[in-house]
């Protein structure tokens, strides 16, 4: 039998190492029949990313810091010489200076609050506007966001701010790539330990804290939200675009602390 994603090409940009979301967003999407290239930041996560796709029988095109256009371009040249098409791209970065990843919000900097935005946000525009050129046929653009885009949530500071700007530009995308038949999705993902988590103040009573009070009284995989984002990418959530879904075990229905947690 045909698999859900067999025929599809898929760009994945974000694998630092074997924890990251979108390692867990590969092998899945991999299980379920698609092609996959994969991008890189910088020679040390060159090594990592490397033995990584070709457990998956997949291609690396290329470095790619987003702060750096020519690093973009590159790399969607490097898909369309590969493929001549595309039809789907997982964005799963994110950056804030780790400093401001504690304390207080409103002593954000101005150089990070730009750094932070322009990463964690403007990126995934930059993505589309490239995505766009080689969606022909449609397509299928998803990137990752987290529940500090809707609501406080200590430590997490101008990265909130940022996933909000993302997820409203999820919106803003999917009506303006809508006609072609691109879809622009989002996962909102419960908390999880990886590299970029880590730089998250008191990131360990986050997790604690989740497994505690979700409704499921767990935290989620990056299987689990790769299995989300295999969806995503088919062709079964086609009449969707524009949308955030929660992979969080539920917190996010969550009003108050559940009674019978222990203390943290
Ligand atoms: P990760 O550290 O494994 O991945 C983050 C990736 O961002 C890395 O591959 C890194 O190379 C990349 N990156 C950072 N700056 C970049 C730049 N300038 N150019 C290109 N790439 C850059 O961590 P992760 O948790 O898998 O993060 C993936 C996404 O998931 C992020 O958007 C993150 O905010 C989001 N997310 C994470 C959690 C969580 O708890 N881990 C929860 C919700 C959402």
């Amino acid at each position: 039998a045909a698999g859900l994603l067999s025929g599809k090409r898929g760009l994945i940009m974000g694998v630092a190492n074997n924890r990251s979301i979108a390692w867990g967003i590969a092998k899945s999407a991999r299980l379920h029949g698609a092609e996959l290239a994969f991008t890189y930041q910088g020679d040390a996560l060159k090594k990592r990313v490397e033995p990584l796709a070709s457990e998956l029988g997949g291609h690396v095109v290329g470095h790619c810091d987003v702060t750096d256009a020519a690093s973009l371009d590159a790399v969607f040249a490097e898909t369309e010489r590969l493929w001549g098409g595309l039809d789907f791209v997982v964005h799963a970065i994110a950056f804030s200076d780790k400093d401001e990843l504690t304390g207080r919000y409103v002593d954000t900097s101005e150089a990070n609050f730009t750094k932070s935005l322009l990463i964690s946000c403007y990126s995934f525009t930059a993505v589309a506007q490239r995505a766009e050129k080689l969606m022909g046929k449609g397509g299928s653009l998803l990137t990752l966001t987290y529940y500090g885009a809707e609501k406080w949530m200590p430590h997490y500071n101008v990265m909130g701010v940022a996933k909000a700007a993302l997820e409203a530009s999820v919106r803003y995308l999917a009506a303006d790539l809508g006609p072609q038949g691109i879809r622009v999705n989002a996962i909102s993902a419960g908390p999880i330990k990886t590299l970029a988590a880590s730089g998250i103040g008191d990131f360990r009573y986050i997790l604690k804290w989740n497994e505690y009070n979700s409704p499921l009284r767990r935290t989620v995989t990056i299987d689990e939200v790769g299995e989300t984002a295999a969806y995503l990418v088919s062709d079964m959530s086609r009449g969707m675009t524009g949308e955030i879904l929660h992979v969080d075990a539920g917190y996010h229905v969550v009003g108050m602390k559940n009674p019978e947690a222990p203390d943290l």
